[in-house]
């Protein structure tokens, strides 16, 4: 009997059968652009073997004009097609089953050819888009529909055509983007025909032994956004014109509410889903921050949607479903929602991969054979660098020993994992303990490791971390000075006015810590007072007129930093603007260009610029430094005195900009070579 029957139940489409309820959502990986279609093919083909019933791939285009960025892949030529059935034929032979996302970007593509229904530009483009004439309207049609033929040609079972998250169709739907006074504006019909003619046509061109994904706006979150009236009316009407399932979208990309990220309650969105069933008669998917087969299950079980939508679980790990079915879901590594590795890298054009799994969309690049020659090998370091070198050298059949002078496994992860928001690193934890346990890992823990103790190991691995940097402010050691670790490891009393030095991602950490007193994340309802949603069958766009309404911050604190720039400048890439607007919101005072003279009893005093001008005392009853981090060395240093080799991996080898994504990479690529 298995803990999870709704996940595993098999869904009947008619034409053909879901051999479960897990669907993996599409993410733009930048694989097909490499044009390595044994790469791409290897990492569709990895997550079939993983037994998740049916896959959605990257947005392809369908004409060069609804690319989101110039030179976005697209099915545009015969060669086109014959690569795609690379893909297509792996996934088969897998035993899967996958589906092409159309994805028309519209006003949001990242080019000047840009399209939309009226010429206004996105807050997040620099491109205005150029008002489609009713020919462009037609010729767009023409072409999502020749993507979706050529899409069933290539081998593909079905198509999802992106509807949702502000893109071109979204577009249409809502004056706030369609100013238009002929059919496809104006009148509710008018601005929902693009949407239901696109899908009519493409049932028409690709016959009714196809799936047909429509992706619809569940809740769009910009201000004029859809009433649930008229999503529910566009439901029908996208039924009506041949739609096999609709799938969840939730807001739109220029939406100032966080629908992704870690500080997002796990199925925070799964109500809206279950808002629709019923009024439908096809199945509906549900989606966002589901990340373990548990809450996947419990929002089936729910009726919140007949089947779940996750994408970059699926990142982290291949074999979510079968680890799932197999009674091993404690060996599932877990999404922590950061998206370091996945989103951030595609926003920076990069191929995405994943923090906690490195192998993603990396399948061909690192490859984990069993060792050709099993060896004994030390780790020293618990932390994200030192546990995913032990875990995988262990996993090729390495005899591995990981010390610790902590008592538990996880290093640094331990302080992440306290912060309000950051509560995924529990997970993260978690699994690595389960992991270092299934993959015969011994551990001495509590144990400093010397030079003699590591002497008879064939492979030394140092992954000693960082120590706090010492800023040398004079007055630094009096009593109302705090390191971070003071704070967030060892549990310190802070009073009720704070400074904090340094603006990296451990300031913005202990601040959250500081100003937060109960999570949002772990209240749905708090959580969506924070930031303004309520439900759109009563407010448009599900945003509340009233903004924002954050509790009141725990403390008063001030946030400081020498470099004159923006303060949280360094952060993550799509997640930096959600830290900064929580912190905004807490009241936190964030100064940059400073100079530190002193702390005193009252509290720390500055100077501003290089000439040392405008002294100014931050009354504070505690200043806590979180003024960077430098390597812990010693251990490996004494090492290379004695003549060793060890490697030397994570903070220990580079602080600087150090993260639990560097650390793993390292780690893995590290023990994927011994
Ligand atoms: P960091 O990001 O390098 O920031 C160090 C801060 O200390 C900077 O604001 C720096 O700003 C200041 N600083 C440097 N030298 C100083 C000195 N001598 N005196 C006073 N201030 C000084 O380091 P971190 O905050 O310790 O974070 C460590 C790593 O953990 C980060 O690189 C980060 O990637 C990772 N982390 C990430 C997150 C995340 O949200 N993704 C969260 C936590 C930790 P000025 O030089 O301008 O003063
Ligand atoms: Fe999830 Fe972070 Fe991996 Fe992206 S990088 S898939 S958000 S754990």
């Amino acid at each position: 009997m298995t803990d999870y029957p709704h996940l595993l139940a098999p869904l009947d489409l008619g034409f053909t059968t879901l051999k479960n309820r897990v669907l993996m959502g599409s993410m733009h990986t930048g694989l097909e652009e490499t044009k390595d279609w044994n790469r791409v093919a290897e990492f569709y083909a990895e997550r079939a073997r993983g037994e998740v019933a049916l896959m959605v791939t990257g947005g392809m285009a369908p004409n060069r004009e609804g690319g989101v960025f110039p030179g976005a892949a697209g099915l545009f030529t015969a060669e086109d097609i014959a690569n795609h059935r690379v893909v297509t034929d792996r996934v088969h032979d897998a035993g899967g089953k996958i589906a092409m996302q159309i994805l028309h970007a519209g006003r949001y593509a990242y080019g000047k050819e840009c399209v939309a229904p009226s010429a206004i530009k996105s807050p997040i483009s620099p491109f205005a888009p150029a008002e489609l004439d009713e020919a462009g309207i037609e010729k767009q049609i023409a072409d999502i529909v020749t993507a979706a033929a050529r899409a069933r040609e290539a081998g593909y079972d079905g198509v999802e055509v992106m509807g949702s998250e502000g893109y071109f169709l979204n577009q249409f739907l809502v004056e706030h983007t369609n100013k238009r006074i002929d059919r496809w504006g104006g009148s509710l019909e008018n601005r929902q025909r693009l949407p239901v003619e696109v899908v009519r046509r493409v049932r028409a061109a690709v016959g009714d032994d196809f799936i047909l994904i429509y992706r619809l706006s569940m809740i769009d979150l910009i201000p004029q956004g859809q009433t649930w009236d008229e999503v529910v009316t566009l439901a029908r009407k996208i039924e009506g014109a041949g739609a096999t399932i609709l799938n969840t979208g939730i807001g739109w990309h220029e939406a100032r509410v966080p629908t992704i990220a870690t500080s997002v309650p796990r199925r925070a969105f799964a109500w809206v889903t279950q808002k629709l069933m019923g009024e439908v008669g096809i199945p509906v998917i549900t989606s966002n921050r589901i990340n373990t087969p548990q809450v996947a299950e419990d929002v089936l079980a729910e009726g919140c949607a007949d089947m779940v939508s996750m994408a970059r679980p699926f990142l982290a790990d291949a074999h979510f479903v079968r680890k799932a079915a197999e009674g091993r879901a404690a060996l599932i590594a877990p999404c922590i929602a950061c998206n370091q590795a996945c989103l951030d890298h595609t926003f920076s054009m990069k191929i995405a991969s994943c923090l906690v799994n490195p192998r993603a969309a990396h399948e061909t690049e690192i490859t984990l054979d069993p060792a050709a020659q099993a060896k004994r090998i030390a780790v020293v370091g618990a932390g994200p660098a030192g546990l995913s070198a032990a875990v995988t050298a262990a996993g090729r059949g390495h005899d591995v020993t990981l010390f610790d002078k902590a008592d538990s496994l996880g290093g640094q992860l331990n302080m992440a994992r306290r912060i309000p928001g950051k509560e995924e690193f529990h997970g993260l934890v978690d699994w690595f303990t389960a992991s270092v346990d299934a993959a015969g890992v011994t551990t001495r823990l509590g144990t400093e490791a010397t030079a003699a103790m590591l002497a008879d190991f064939d492979e030394v691995i140092i992954a000693t971390g960082v120590v706090p940097r010492d800023p040398s402010i004079p007055g630094q050691n009096g009593p109302n000075v705090l390191s971070y670790i003071d704070v967030l490891y060892h549990g310190a009393p802070v009073g009720d006015r704070v400074a904090v030095i340094g603006a990296g991602g451990i300031g913005f950490d202990v601040v959250e810590f500081l100003t937060v007193d109960d999570s949002p994340t772990e209240d749905l309802d708090e959580w969506m007072s924070e930031w303004g949603v309520g439900d759109p069958a009563q407010m448009r766009g599900g945003l509340r007129p009233e903004g924002p309404q954050p509790e009141a911050p725990a403390r008063k604190v001030t946030l400081l930093q020498r470099k004159a720039q923006k303060l949280g400048k360094g952060l993550g890439k799509t997640t930096g603007w959600i830290h900064r607007a929580s912190l905004r919101m807490r009241n936190v005072e964030m100064i940059g260009g400073v100079n530190y003279e002193r702390i005193d009893a009252d509290g720390l005093h500055v100077t501003y610029g290089e000439a040392r001008e405008n002294p100014t005392l931050i009354e504070a009853d505690t200043i806590v430094l979180c003024a960077g981090q430098l390597s812990e060395r010693d251990l490996a240093d004494a090492l290379q005195a004695n003549g060793q080799t060890p490697h030397v991996i994570g903070g220990a080898d580079v602080a600087a900009e150090l993260d639990a994504k560097r650390a793993i990479d390292q780690g893995v690529r590290l023990a994927a070579t011994l």
